[in-house]
């Protein structure tokens, strides 16, 4: 059995955010980091001997990592974090720490907490979204890597069909 990879890295698929990660008992305080993704699709090649166009694959991740881009990241299911809004912001409460941010600034990420591990994983759903409305019906794996700083990364696998 053979199989084909596509892999995307590149420059604009990097993205500048803030988040803090709590941990049983602990909460980080605010920082940022220089994020960058990578995207790998794996299947078999189509009749025009692609596994899947690369100019579509850029495209579509370019969109949903721009998203993130020059944004706070909230986790939405942290059960550690009460969140509300008003008025056109969110404030974000931790014990006695309270945070207030604009709405327009955040961005809530449907996961329970923003490791590099829960946003790469939150990347490759919304890739999996974009190629089945694609009509990419042929592809049987992706993965998606979250590099954190230099060196440092997580990845997310999962196979599909
Ligand atoms: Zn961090």
């Amino acid at each position: 059995m053979s199989r084909f990879e596509v892999r995307v890295s590149k420059d604009y698929l990097v993205f500048a955010a803030g988040h803090f990660i709590t941990t049983s008992g602990q909460c980080e305080s605010l920082h940022g980091h220089n994020y960058r993704a990578s995207v790998v699709v794996e299947g078999d090649v189509d009749e025009n001997h692609y596994v899947f166009d690369f100019v579509t694959l850029k495209n579509i991740m370019r969109e949903i990592v721009g998203e993130l881009d020059h944004k706070m990241l909230l986790p939405e299911h942290n059960p550690l974090l009460e969140l509300s809004e008003e008025g056109g912001s969110v404030s974000v409460r931790y014990r006695d720490r309270k945070y207030l941010f604009p709405r327009e600034d955040l961005v809530f990420v449907p996961v329970p907490n923003t490791t590099a591990e829960m946003l790469a994983r939150y990347l490759a759903g919304r890739l999996k979204d974009a190629l089945s409305a694609e009509g990419a019906t042929h592809l049987t794996g992706i993965a998606v890597e979250v590099e954190e700083s230099f060196g440092q990364s997580a990845l997310y696998r999962e196979s599909l069909g």
